[in-house]
């Protein structure tokens, strides 16, 4: 959904008065027609409003394929992305691993 996108993609645009990112409630699409897309921001922190026009190209933007929620979305912002040392990591663990989950959680 390109809507859903570009609100995502906003979020993590920073207020130029304060710094703060824009929360995503205070992110509205006004309008949009032809590739052209006009936002309003609301700055929660300072209270600034601006306007953005944003030229979007079909073909050009990939939507991200996820099955988070919103709020899960925002748990993973300031985390590290995965190295290739966590994959390995992951790999050997599942290697060795039986299967047996109650051993796993419920260790004593
Ligand atoms: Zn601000």
């Amino acid at each position: 959904m390109r809507e859903s996108f570009l609100k995502r993609l906003f979020a993590k645009v920073n207020c130029g008065i304060c710094g703060q990112k824009y929360d995503a409630s205070n992110i509205k699409i006004l309008d949009q027609e032809d590739g052209l897309w006009v936002i309003s921001v609301y700055c929660g922190s300072c209270g600034t409003q601006g306007l953005i026009a944003a030229v979007v190209q079909e073909g050009n933007i990939t939507d991200i394929i996820t099955d988070l929620t919103e709020s899960e979305h925002h748990l993973f912002d300031d985390k590290e992305a995965i190295r290739v040392e966590d994959v390995v990591d992951m790999h050997n663990f599942l290697k060795e691993f039986d299967g047996d989950f109650d051993s796993l959680f419920f260790k004593e």
